[in-house]
């Protein structure tokens, strides 16, 4: 039998870091066994089922790259893929239930009269966990419908897991004691539950459950920050789950080669912020130039730069590539390449670009340079030294006022490579205007 996963999330408005994970290891198991990944929405809650919410999941699929084969924007043969537009398939389940005498009515609403049973579940994380259902005071009968006619989750959510045929229900251990009450509604229904295995939840680093008003619980602000989705992909997989050798760089192709659902840890897992930062910073730094200028080019175009070549893109790119951990930060690292207009970072101007001797460096150094035949980062690196040896000045007393005469900033990429690429006119027309900034202050 093909395997078929899901992920079912509920629109809440925001796509939390919990369901993109759970989404993740859905979407890798289906593709490490070949098979069907499907995208079902939970909307039946109609006053948090906006338009807009739905959109925010769809949008954070997509951005993380987790294509679904069956659902929303995709179809499939078992659709309709959102919940308030499944009722008439609810009713016929229900009205198969209620003939077959496993309901009854409660004030209006509908409840499922359970065995009251002992129910074992074989968790394909959490192992053989028998639960005892046969005491009503702590178990109470499932409601299945309420008064007003609206749907419970529990039921819906059986009946859509029967209907499109899932074989394993990878989901948050929060469902985990749902899970045998889910379990009766199948054998009442006659059907074979599915596989079920309930993932380690996450919790802030200090055991306290996330919110969603915590930094980086909303899926919806990593692309804006800046993150790579690779690098997000590969930090999710590491929440409740680590390759053998502890790796924390894993490419999500060699994720599918080694997951297995027995090896997903039983501890909770610790959402650490700074570490999917870190992971995202060795993204930018490893990735091919091509992928890189594909994210990188939207920020730039938000900020207002352009560029004159492509080539000459590359260039810059190439040398703030490992410097840049966000990429939302990208466009103050590129500016200074492809503007006339430069602006200062006035502390930085405070500190290195101030008074008759900065300015008489600078001089120095100018006529150092307009004088260089060749324009490479080695003679000018050479030249710099020479010129400082020259003054009887350290490296760094030349190298601090030059990078921020030609960047406006304290720091950068390296300067020789910048001064290579930014050109002798460019520079020389920037030591001129440091030279006047630094002795007229
Ligand atoms: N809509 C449910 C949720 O978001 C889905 C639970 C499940 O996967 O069965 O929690």
């Amino acid at each position: 039998m093909s395997v078929r996963t899901r992920f079912a999330p509920s629109p809440t408005g925001l796509l939390h870091v919990g369901g993109a994970r759970t989404a993740l290891f859905n979407w890798i198991y289906a593709r490490k066994n070949a098979g069907t990944f499907v995208l079902r929405i939970e909307d039946t809650d109609h006053t948090r089922n906006t338009e807009q919410a739905k959109q925010v999941i769809l949008d954070g699929l997509h951005w993380l790259g987790l294509d679904w084969d069956e659902g929303p924007q995709k179809g499939g043969n078992h659709g309709p893929y959102y919940q308030s537009e499944r009722g008439a398939i609810y009713e016929e389940y229900l009205s198969r239930l209620e003939k077959a005498g496993h309901l009854y009515e409660d004030n209006g609403a509908i409840r499922f009269r359970s065995p009251r049973e002992k129910v074992v579940v074989e968790d394909e994380i959490c192992g053989k966990i028998e639960f005892d259902l046969t005491n009503p005071g702590t178990h109470p009968d499932l409601t299945l419908r309420r008064p007003d006619g609206s749907w419970i989750f529990h039921f819906v959510s059986v009946v859509d897991d029967i209907e499109m045929k899932i074989t394993h229900v990878i989901r948050g251990e929060d469902h985990l004691s749902n899970t045998p009450k889910h379990v009766e509604l199948y054998k009442a229904l006659g059907a074979v539950p599915p596989r079920f295995a309930h993932m380690p939840l996450i919790l802030n680093r200090d055991g306290s459950k996330m919110s969603k008003r915590d930094e980086g619980a909303a899926l919806g602000t990593y692309p804006e920050a800046g993150y790579a989705p690779e690098a997000v992909r590969n930090y999710l997989s590491l929440l409740g789950w680590s390759p053998k050798e502890n790796r924390e760089i894993i490419s999500t192709e060699e994720v599918i080669a080694l997951f297995d659902l027995d090896q997903v840890n039983r501890r909770n897992a610790a959402f650490d912020l700074d570490k999917c930062f870190w992971i995202n910073g060795q993204y930018l730094l490893q990735m091919d130039l091509a992928r890189y200028a594909e994210l990188a080019i939207p920020f730039l175009e938000k900020a207002g730069i352009t560029w004159p070549t492509w080539e000459a893109l590359e260039r810059v790119l190439t040398i703030v590539k490992p410097k840049v951990k966000l990429l939302k930060d990208l466009p103050e690292w590129v500016a200074c390449f492809f503007t006339d207009a430069l602006t200062y970072d006035e502390p930085a101007v405070a500190k290195s670009l101030t008074g008759e001797i900065a300015a008489e460096r600078l001089r120095t150094l100018s006529d150092s340079y307009a004088s260089l035949s060749s324009w490479d980062a080695a003679s000018l690196e050479f030249s710099l030294k020479e010129t400082a040896v020259k003054l009887g000045i350290k490296t760094g007393e030349l190298v601090h006022p030059a990078r921020v005469a030609v960047s406006g900033r304290g720091i950068g990429p390296g300067l020789y490579e910048m001064i290579e690429i930014l050109g002798k006119e460019r520079v020389l027309s920037r030591f001129a205007k440091g030279i006047a900034k630094a002795a007229g202050a």
